[in-house]
Parts: structure tokens; C-alpha cells; sequence
């Protein structure tokens, strides 16, 4: 029998809950909402990034119901207002590790230690590093990770965008906001933005490309004073002086506290169609689950399927 209480403290010191959220970008705060809304007081814990990935975009335009647009992070705060309006609880912590063998499963984080009835991982994706000479020394001294974050700090100054997907390109964009010039690098000689980003790139004048072309190093000792490029097609190597190097190459999954324990695919938790991972009452959402999408309404999709799914799982226990 399943403690059916909302949230409590047992002998052992930890806190028992029904639905636990790992996660709290989109698909965390939209699966907290359908579960509050089923009384069961979910608890989600943030993680390091409140607000996920999406809380760090500038504009968000392609999520429905709001036709000119939405910051990221307050896209964020509606999401975790509407949740806690139902009764859902947001903290600022971290699992560090998870037991999915007992039942309730257990968790301990940062700052305690949490036994959970059901679990809905949506731990999302971090952003990955082309791991060149220079690159981590110089990371926070002109190499980023975020335009939305550091775009200010260009304020007139020259800056390079690593990548071709739509983070790339989106965030070029942006950055010409700050910077007199925005050269985006890419290693092929086509763009995997899609359309409207492409088209708004190449019509901003501060834009220009270099294709078919690598970052090989961050050149700079105290702070970033070029990159070295290497043109794939003519082997030919040189130096691009330039304050910044933004780079968005794609993400990795943050699922490795979960490895042995569920079933993944190449980083990815495993889940079927209704987001039912490899062990039954653990739920997976958002990007730590799905290599395909990555959008933020498909994330929220997954979140709310996720707790419809733990609703009924707590059903069918009690
Ligand atoms: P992505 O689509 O995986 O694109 C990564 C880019 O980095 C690709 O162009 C790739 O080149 C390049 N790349 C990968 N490894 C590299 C390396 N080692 N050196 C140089 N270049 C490298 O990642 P993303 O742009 O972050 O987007 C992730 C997901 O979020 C996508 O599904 C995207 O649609 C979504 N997203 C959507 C929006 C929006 O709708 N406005 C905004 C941001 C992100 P290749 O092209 O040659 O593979």
C-alpha cells in the first residue's frame, strides 16, 4: 500500500512524496501541473537551471497562445505559478543520486534526502563543448554558452557562433543586438536552422558565415583573442581574431545518474509511447528523453503525459 499522504517526513529522515519531478524546464513544471491538479502535491526539485534550457532563450515564439512571443524565463515563472496555484512545491535542489530497485523509490539531493512513489525524470540536456585547446580556460573570459546570458557583455565587439542548428542561428541573431559583427562557423556549407532563422540570418547585415570550417583552438591567455580555424575542404588553417566564441554544437543529455538503472539509447531515457521508462511508477520527459523533438510545447506535452501516467500508476496501487 502506497503512503497516500502529500508530503512527509519519515523516521529515517526523509521526505516522502507521491510524484517527484526531477527537473523543472518545461516538461518538470507542465508534468507538476497535471499531477497538482490531481491532488497529489507533487514536489519538484530544479536542478541546477530553473526554467530549463528554455529559461536562458531570449524570445520564445513558437509556443502557442502567444502570438508575440514570450521571454524564456518568464515563460518559466507562468509555468511554475500555474503549478504551485495547484498545489505543486519548487525547490531549489538537486538529486545526486537515485535507487530505482526499492519501492518508494529513493533519492538524495544537495539538501536531503526524499523517498518517492513515483518518479518523473525531466533533467534535460546539457550544452556540449567542441573540447578544443583554450576552450575550458577561457569559458566565462570570452567563450559562452549562452547569447542570452552573455550577449551584453559584446556590447560592440566581435563575436564568432560555432553550429548550424537553430540554437546557432537563432542565438547569431540575437547577439547582433550587441556585437558590431556575428560570424557564424560551420562545419558544412548548409544550414540545419530551419527556415524562418535561416532567412532572418542571412538578411541581417551583421551576419556573415564562414562554411565548411572547424574552430580547431580559443587563442587568448587572460581572455579570448581569436579562434583557429581549420577550412575542411582545402585543409588551409588560420587565426580569426574575435572577443567571443559562442558555441551551440548540440546537447547531451543529463541521465547519467540514472545509467544501469533504466533503459537508455544513446544517452537518452527510454520510454514508450506513453512515457513509461523500463521501470514501472518512473516516467521520462522533455529532452533527457527524446533525441528528436527538443521543442519546448513537445516537452510540455511529454511532462503532462508523464503525470497522467504516474496518476493512474498511483490509481491502480492504492
Ligand atoms: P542541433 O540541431 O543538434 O545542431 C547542432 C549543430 O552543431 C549542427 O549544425 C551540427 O552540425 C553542429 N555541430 C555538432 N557537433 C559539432 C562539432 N563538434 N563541431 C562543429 N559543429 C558541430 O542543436 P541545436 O541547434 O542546439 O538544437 C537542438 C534542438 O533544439 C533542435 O531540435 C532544434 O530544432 C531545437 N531548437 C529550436 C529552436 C526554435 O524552434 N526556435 C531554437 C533552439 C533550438 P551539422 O549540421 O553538420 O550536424
Amino acid at each position: 500500500m502506497l503512503n497516500l499522504s502529500g508530503l512527509s517526513t519519515s523516521k529515517a529522515g526523509s521526505r516522502h512524496v507521491k510524484v517527484l519531478v526531477l527537473g523543472a524546464g518545461p516538461a518538470g513544471l507542465s508534468a507538476a501541473l497535471y499531477a497538482a491538479r490531481a491532488e497529489l502535491q507533487p514536489l519538484v526539485l530544479t536542478g541546477l537551471q530553473p526554467g530549463g534550457q528554455a529559461a536562458l532563450t531570449h524570445a520564445i515564439e513558437n509556443y502557442p497562445g502567444f502570438p508575440e512571443g514570450v521571454g524564456g524565463s518568464e515563460l518559466g515563472e507562468l509555468f511554475q505559478k500555474q503549478a504551485e496555484r495547484f498545489g505543486a512545491t519548487v525547490e531549489f535542489d538537486s538529486a545526486q543520486s537515485v535507487d530505482l530497485s526499492t519501492r518508494p523509490f529513493k533519492v538524495v539531493t544537495d539538501n536531503g534526502k526524499y523517498t518517492a512513489d513515483t518518479l518523473i525524470i525531466s533533467t534535460g540536456a546539457n550544452p556540449n563543448h567542441l573540447n578544443v585547446p583554450g576552450e575550458a580556460e577561457l569559458t566565462g573570459k570570452g567563450v559562452s554558452y549562452c547569447g542570452t546570458c552573455d550577449g551584453w557583455f559584446f556590447k560592440d565587439k566581435k563575436v564568432v557562433v560555432v553550429g548550424g542548428g537553430d540554437s546557432a542561428v537563432e542565438e547569431g541573431v540575437f547577439l547582433t543586438r550587441f556585437a558590431t559583427s556575428v560570424t557564424i562557423v560551420h562545419r558544412r556549407d548548409s544550414l540545419r536552422a530551419g527556415a524562418i532563422l535561416q532567412k532572418r540570418a542571412q538578411e541581417n547585415p551583421k551576419i556573415n558565415f564562414i562554411w565548411n570550417t572547424v574552430v580547431t583552438e580559443a587563442v587568448g591567455t587572460d581572455k579570448l583573442t581569436g579562434v583557429k580555424l581549420k577550412d575542411l575542404k582545402s585543409g588551409k588553417e588560420s587565426t580569426f581574431p574575435t572577443d567571443g566564441l559562442f558555441i551551440f554544437v548540440g546537447h547531451t543529455p543529463n541521465t547519467e545518474m540514472f545509467s544501469g538503472q533504466l533503459e537508455m539509447d544513446n544517452g537518452y531515457i527510454k520510454v514508450d509511447e506513453h512515457m513509461h521508462t523500463s521501470v514501472p511508477g518512473v516516467y521520462a520527459a522533455g529532452e533527457a528523453a527524446d533525441s528528436h523533438f527538443k521543442q519546448v510545447v513537445t516537452s510540455a506535452g511529454m511532462g503532462a503525459a508523464a503525470a497522467i501516467e504516474a496518476t493512474r500508476f498511483l490509481e491502480e496501487a492504492s
